[in-house]
């Protein structure tokens, strides 16, 4: 056996101890629960990474700064200028309804389908159907398109988008959601995978299965592969990771927790999770936190490092520092650890 070889086992097993280790805190009863899976849906008031805007009632996700809705942070911003106070502007803001849905929405005639139109929540093919119905009977109101909606049948859906990290459903046969058949059309088609023209009018209309052409099925399952995940609010996507990256990230999303002295919102989680995909990044351990070339990356990695060191040691540096002594809440998951470790 060569030197590299005999490293390169090492590393392996090393990974192994310390996913395994990983895996027993996070799914430790102290553990946030919303924080394990592939997929985080965290709620919109959540203690460590709440994104709802902070005006009482008010339905709609934070923006950028403030902590608030787009529409409440400008007003904020005038209001300060006028002198107000934040806990009396919060007061007295009047809430907003919601606009964009945290899920992906569906059509509502179809319970499969995404919608493609957001202000009709319909599907491609309903949104199609109806423009027409409209132009047959022109000026057709609410009540025009509530008697519409009620002859329309629904439509059987497309599976799940075959972008392997994605959890949202296909939008046309094609197999993608809609942001991923977008992003494919942009990349100019990688494989050639094709829907037949007019393929409503020639297939579905009468139940037959659409066949999907591709000239490289290779080439396109190797760009399904490598998509990020589509950023929703409230949602952080980590299926695209390697296992023991995936562990480090939500141990350090709830190490952070206990102590936040900064703010991490959502949407620099995600993003860190993309970059980390994109390098593909086997662990965070031992990584130079530099590479990310933003600051708040950088530093939420040296965070998670901070936090990962506690739980990396050797088990006889572990008996040495006293770890498993110090922190019953996490001594049995270490000391169940130490076997593996020590084999
Ligand atoms: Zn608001
Ligand atoms: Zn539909
Ligand atoms: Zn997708």
């Amino acid at each position: 056996m060569t030197a590299l070889s005999l490293l390169t086992q090492q590393d392996a097993r090393t990974r192994r101890d310390r996913l395994e280790v990983l895996t027993a805190l996070t799914n430790g009863p102290e553990f946030d629960p919303v924080l394990r899976g592939g997929v985080l849906k965290i709620p919109p008031m959540h203690s460590v990474y709440p994104w709802s805007c902070t005006v009482i009632d008010c339905a709609r996700p934070r923006w950028r700064r403030y902590a608030m809705c787009s529409v409440h942070a400008e007003q904020w911003q005038e209001a300060e200028t006028r002198g107000a106070s934040r806990a009396q502007f919060l007061r007295t803001a009047e809430p907003l309804p919601a606009t964009e849905m945290p899920e992906a929405m569906m059509c509502r005639i179809c319970p499969q389908r995404p919608a493609f139109s957001l202000q009709l929540v319909l599907c491609f093919r309903h949104r199609n159907r109806w423009l027409s119905h409209l132009k047959r009977h022109p000026g057709g109101g609410q009540a025009e398109f509530e008697r519409w909606l009620a002859d329309q049948p629904s439509l059987p859906g497309y599976g799940e988008c075959r972008a392997d990290v994605c959890d949202e459903l296909a939008a046309s046969p094609l197999g993608l959601c809609g942001a991923h058949e977008r992003g494919y059309i942009r990349a100019g088609r990688p494989g050639g995978a094709k829907l037949p023209k007019n393929f409503f009018a020639t297939y579905e209309r009468g139940d037959r299965p659409v066949p999907v052409t591709c000239e490289d099925e290779v080439a396109f399952r190797a760009w399904c592969r490598a998509q990020l995940p589509v950023h929703r609010t409230g949602t952080v996507n980590l299926r695209g990771l390697r296992p023991l990256l995936r562990a480090e990230l939500q141990w350090g999303m709830y190490v952070h927790g206990l102590q936040p002295v900064a703010v991490w919102h959502l949407t620099w989680v995600q993003s860190l999770a993309d970059e980390c995909q994109r390098r593909d990044v086997q662990s965070l351990a031992g990584l130079d936190a530099s590479v990310f070339r933003r600051a708040y990356h950088q530093r939420m990695v040296q965070e998670i490092q901070q936090a990962l060191r506690k739980i990396y040691f050797t088990p006889s540096e572990t008996r040495d520092a006293g770890y498993i002594a110090s922190r019953p809440s996490t001594s049995g998951c270490a000391s169940r650890a130490a076997p593996a470790t020590s084999t």
